[in-house]
């Protein structure tokens, strides 16, 4: 039993010494055995026994290049390896479900789109598994897993989407019916926990351990991410802000009888119902429609979304007072085709107190991704998870038990 224990401990050791080498090489690129010991501080003998497993599970790879040229012996460096493994991610939207495979770098090797017009849960998760299959087929990248993310409360944990809105599921269990068609693992997540992955592991804040992504679009919420890993709360609920009582009104109640919502106050829906009611936009047009008179120079399009970013802004001044985030990184409508960010950024730093500590005009952020980014946003749910224990999904690198 005790020997048991020990060596229950040193594989959770190497796991996570694993773990180390590969996020600091997917953070700094091809390294050198002896500067990635330094930098991680790790003796350079145990470096080279642990890369020499991930070179041979092919997770790492040596770099053809030599580093340096000069006097003594070249150094070669290491990399993550993009040529043997991947990840899928699969966004499933309303009308759309959005698939993509990634390298373990997180770059994009395939997208797909599938046009639906059901939102039945077995229907779609079906059509989403026969699109996946076929991108693993057509590719020579063993998929390790999938991310599958969504919007409203899932449950990554248990694997069940709780809520969805808009596609009017209810404890939907995702995760299951995605592996037992498709037969690799899967992890779920919500939409902006999974953009807020993507942006930690390939996005605006690489490198950045403290963040909060907040996406502001049709719905409203924020991904975590406190000391390298997503924060999901107790009941997997964290950063659903639908309800948080913000400043200002919104012109139909909330479903929960509030005028003071801030899904409802700051997002894109307010901002069509308010350029309706000012005769801006016809009844059949859409937000779409305000951010291309915006962008054309028209001066109440241009007023009403300048409104909308200093209310975004005032929250997201709440957001950094109570969670003290290194950078904000904000997504969605609001960043484009009519970059809201710079007023946003300017209501939140009027309302924080300048002894804040940190570079705070540095604090907020536009994401680097598109609004489409779904899809890839879902496999970077599978690529963190690899990451974390890469022994969980690549059994070469688990010694054999004789
Ligand atoms: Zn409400």
């Amino acid at each position: 039993m005790k020997e048991l224990t020990r060596s229950a401990q040193i594989g959770d050791i190497r796991q996570q010494n694993y773990s180390t080498i590969m996020r600091e090489l997917m953070r700094s690129g091809p390294t050198a055995r002896t500067d990635l010991a330094a930098a991680i501080g790790m003796s350079t003998g145990s470096v080279t026994r642990l890369t020499g497993a991930l070179v041979r599970s092919g997770l790492v790879r040596e770099s053809p290049e030599p580093t340096q040229r000069g006097t003594g012996r070249p150094k070669v460096p290491v990399a993550i390896d993009d040529s043997t493994y991947g990840v899928i991610g699969v966004h499933f939207g309303l009308h759309r479900v959005n698939i993509c495979l990634s390298d373990l770098r997180g770059q994009l090797l395939a997208e797909a789109h599938t046009s639906e017009r059901t939102t039945d849960f077995d229907r779609l998760v079906r059509s989403a598994a026969r699109s996946v299959r076929k991108m693993i087929d057509g590719h020579s990248l063993t998929v390790l897993g999938i991310g599958a993310s969504t919007g409203g409360w899932v449950d990554s944990a248990g694997g069940v989407v709780h809520s969805q809105p808009v596609l009017g599921w209810h404890d939907a269990p995702l995760a299951a019916a995605l592996r037992e068609l498709v037969e690799v693992p899967v992890i779920v997540d919500s939409q902006v926990r999974a953009l807020a992955l993507a942006e930690h592991w390939f996005g605006a804040a690489t490198g950045v351990d403290n963040f909060v992504h907040l996406f502001v679009g049709n719905v409203i919420g924020a991904g975590y991410v406190f000391n390298g890993a997503p924060y999901r709360g107790a009941y997997s609920a964290a950063g659903g802000l639908d309800h948080l009582p913000v400043a200002g009104r919104s012109g139909e109640p909330c479903t929960c009888g509030s005028r003071n919502c801030f899904a409802m106050v700051g997002g894109d829906l307010e901002v069509a119902r308010r350029a309706r009611a000012a005769g801006l936009i016809t009844d059949d047009q859409e937000v779409y429609d305000v951010f291309a008179l915006a962008v054309n120079g028209d001066p109440r399009a241009r007023r009403l979304l300048h409104d909308r970013a200093a209310l975004v802004g005032s929250a997201t001044a709440t957001l950094i007072e109570l969670l003290d985030p290194e950078l904000v990184v904000i997504g969605g409508g609001i960043t484009a085709p009519f970059d809201q960010v710079p007023v946003l950024r300017d209501a939140a730093l009027a309302k924080l107190a300048v002894d804040r500590g940190g570079d705070a005009p540095a604090r907020v952020r536009a994401s680097a991704f598109g609004p489409h980014a779904l899809g890839i946003a879902a496999a970077a749910i599978m690529l963190d998870a690899v990451y974390r224990s890469p022994e969980a999904y690549v059994s070469a690198l688990t010694p054999s038990s004789t």
